[in-house]
């Protein structure tokens, strides 16, 4: 029997596939043998990434320099992966960005970076990579939402909508593209060690021992969490798998959820 697990054969891209939890599934990926196109603004941290899928999991891969912001880099961007594999199985739409304030504060050009990237631009990608999906006859998309996909955040309303929103994408897509034999699932990490929370800390004191307190498996995520997670949904292992999300969270939400003195 084949491995359903495996990823050989495949190409997946990851947007902010640099750093952070983008880098944690890109290695998930990598792991189980599929070729990486790491895509993001930042070339240096880029041409890193990809320098380390190719030496630590001696997989092919390919950085793009890929704004989620702007469609002709999106088109142009999907233009060269598939001149260079002539396929795209799996998508990751993980880049993200937060402004975080109280919402009376918000300027009209605040919302809408923080919008246009984590929601608008993971549509535009999805709808990218749509044709070539479909020809395929296969493909998977994984969306990175978070708490906010659940609950809300008084600092951080427009990331808290973006958020929410890519919780209620990822369910239209999945019934969009079912017969399509495209799957869209998504992720909610809880608090993940990253350069983002890194921020979130420096904003909002006392935040770093709040979470390690009040997450019941009593530590922050690190992006390597992410590897088995994004593995099995970018896999054949989850091919009755659609329009679910799966928390990766240490528990938080289920704290939420309880009345728990433990
Ligand atoms: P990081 O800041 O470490 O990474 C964000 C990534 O997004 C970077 O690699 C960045 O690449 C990329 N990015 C941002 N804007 C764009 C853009 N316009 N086009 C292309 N790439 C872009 O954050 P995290 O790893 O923490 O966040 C990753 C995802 O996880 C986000 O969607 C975030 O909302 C979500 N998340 C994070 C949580 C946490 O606790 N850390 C909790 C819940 C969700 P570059 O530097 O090249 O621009």
């Amino acid at each position: 029997m084949t491995d359903p697990f495996s990823l050989k054969g495949k190409v997946s891209l990851v947007t902010g596939g640099n750093g952070g939890i983008g880098k944690g599934i890109a290695e998930g990926l990598a792991m189980k043998g599929s070729t990486i196109v790491v895509a993001g603004r930042d070339r240096e941290k880029t041409a890193a990434a990809v320098d380390e899928m190719r030496s630590r999991f001696k997989v092919k891969a390919m950085g793009l320099s890929f704004d989620v912001c702007d469609t002709s880099s999106i088109e142009s961007g999907i233009q060269k992966v598939l001149k260079r594999y002539g396929r795209i199985d799996v998508l990751v739409n993980n880049a993200g960005v937060n402004i975080r304030k109280m919402p009376q504060h918000y300027s009209p050009e605040e919302w809408d970076t923080v919008m246009d990237t984590n929601l608008k631009g993971a549509f535009l990608c999805c709808q990218a990579v749509y044709p070539t999906m479909k020809e395929q006859g296969k493909g998977k998309i994984i969306n990175i939402g978070s708490m906010t996909s659940l609950f809300g955040l008084g600092k951080a309303v427009p990331y808290a909508c973006s958020k929410m929103g890519i919780l209620s994408m990822t369910y239209s897509l999945a019934l969009a593209w079912a017969r399509d034999n495209i799957y869209v699932n998504c992720i909610l990490p809880g608090w993940i060690d990253t350069p983002l929370s890194v921020s979130a800390r420096r904003d909002l004191p006392g935040l770093g021992e709040f979470v390690e307190e009040r997450t019941p498996i009593g530590r922050w995520g690190q992006p390597t969490d992410f590897m088995g997670v994004a593995a099995f949904l970018a896999s054949d292992a989850s091919d009755f798998v659609t329009g679910e999300y799966l928390r990766v969270d240490g528990g938080w939400a289920q704290h939420t959820n309880t009345v728990s003195f433990t």
